[in-house]
């Protein structure tokens, strides 16, 4: 291929020009989704991720950020990361299985285990690598992957990567779900879900979906990213909310969300994640996570497990809200999590929506297809511990009046 244009460098054609798929316009693809109110695009973020920050030179109130529990600018975590960069330097400079692995690393896998309350943890760059390398390591051709229609993109393209069977059931819909795994001959079987529904706030049946694993001789990778530091116990996320243990379960969370740094990690029995690390391409391919990070996160996990007034802010904020809330032409979906999502339908009304919101200093971000499915766009309101009650207020009001 070569590029026929000059400086923008668009469309691209073959060296045969009479073949039908010899050139494509990335121009026209680009306009397409604009027309459809589908184009993205981001917002420059000049302060730290907080409840008020500056964007593009403007001050804003924003209902934007997984930063749960507010501690993604906590003066504790800045000054653990700066004695961790002191102590560690800033680069890993290796992959985890070359010499990457550090004291930090191996101290906070070794805390998240004990945190969760499985027998052992690994750390992921990413909660997207985590899911890449959880599924891929553990199916393949001859097995089969069952996941919830809902489920979030990097878990779906996980399956799709592993080649095992790919079948999704409809939302929560445990009847559907125990009719695939019992008509199901693979070789091993994987159910995957979200814990907390990222774009729904709703929770997975924990307990049933355990259940229907156990019966069935499959595993349940449960993703928490929602859930860690906010559901449970102390924060230990959505196992310890239902009190559930298996050792069909895969647990893996995020640590960019609540806990307010970047990475995430799978616990699980010793034989998974002595699998993950055998196998798992996400984790064996690419460098480890500065140490500062896992340095900076054992600090957070125990502002998460001691700071109890946190998750009591978010349940009371997210109460409040949906209490001022006056509903007539949009939905509220019924969530009890941080995670608020108000159906507005059409993907431009809810651009329309965010933006207008945004000219009253309000940032809610609008959520459109594939994100969500089609003719369900929607602002995701996201509370934070660094909220508070006024906050609120303000956004209720500024919502009942849009509507
Ligand atoms: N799983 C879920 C349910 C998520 O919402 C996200 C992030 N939005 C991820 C995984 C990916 O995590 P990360 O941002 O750490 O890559």
């Amino acid at each position: 291929m070569r590029c026929s244009t000059g400086s923008a460098c668009i469309r691209w054609v073959t060296a045969d020009p009479t073949h039908p798929m010899s050139s494509f316009d990335l121009a026209d693809e680009i306009a397409a989704l604009a027309a459809g109110g589908l184009q993205r695009g981001r917002r420059i973020l000049e302060t730290p991720q907080t409840a008020r920050v500056t964007v593009d030179g403007r001050d804003y109130l924003a209902f934007c950020s997984n930063d749960y529990l507010g501690l993604a600018n906590h003066p504790r975590l800045i000054a653990a990361a700066r004695a961790g960069a002191e102590r560690y330097g800033v680069g890993a400079g290796a992959s985890h299985l070359i010499l990457g692995h550090s004291t930090a690393h191996h101290a906070l896998e070794d805390a998240l285990a004990r945190f969760v309350q499985l027998p052992r943890a690994l750390l992921f760059s990413t909660g997207y690598m985590a899911n890449l390398g959880i599924v891929t390591a553990l199916v393949g051709r001859g097995d089969a992957i069952f996941a919830d229609k809902l489920n979030h993109a990097s878990l779906n393209d996980a399956a799709l990567l592993s080649r095992a069977e790919f079948k999704r059931y409809p939302h929560r819909d445990l009847a559907a779900l125990e009719r695939l795994l019992a008509a199901s001959h693979a070789r091993r079987k994987l159910v995957v879900t979200d814990a907390v529904f990222s774009m729904d706030g709703d929770l997975a049946p924990l307990p049933e979906l355990l259940a229907l694993c156990e019966r069935h001789d499959a595993w349940l990778l449960l993703d928490d990213a929602h859930g860690f530091g906010v559901l449970g116990t102390g924060g230990r996320g959505m196992l310890s909310h239902f009190n559930a243990t298996s050792p069909c379960v895969i647990y893996m969370a995020t640590l960019g969300k609540a806990a307010g740094v970047c990475g995430a990690f799978v616990a699980a029995e010793g034989e998974v994640i002595e699998t993950l690390i055998q196998r798992a391409r996400p984790y064996i391919y690419t460098t480890a996570t500065p140490p500062l990070l896992a340095h900076t996160l054992l600090v957070s996990l125990d502002l998460i497990a001691t700071e109890e007034w946190r998750r009591e802010r978010l349940t009371q904020l997210a109460a409040l809200l949906r209490a001022r809330l006056h509903m007539k032409r949009w939905r509220l979906l019924p969530s009890p999590t941080a995670i608020q999502p108000l159906v507005i339908g059409a993907n431009d009304a809810a651009l329309g929506v965010s933006s207008q919101l945004a000219e009253r200093g309000l940032l809610v971000p609008a959520i459109r297809p594939p994100t969500v499915p089609r003719g369900t766009a929607r602002l995701r309101i996201s509370l934070s511990a660094a909220h508070d009650v006024d906050d609120i207020e303000r956004l209720a009001t500024a919502l009942n009046e849009l509507q």
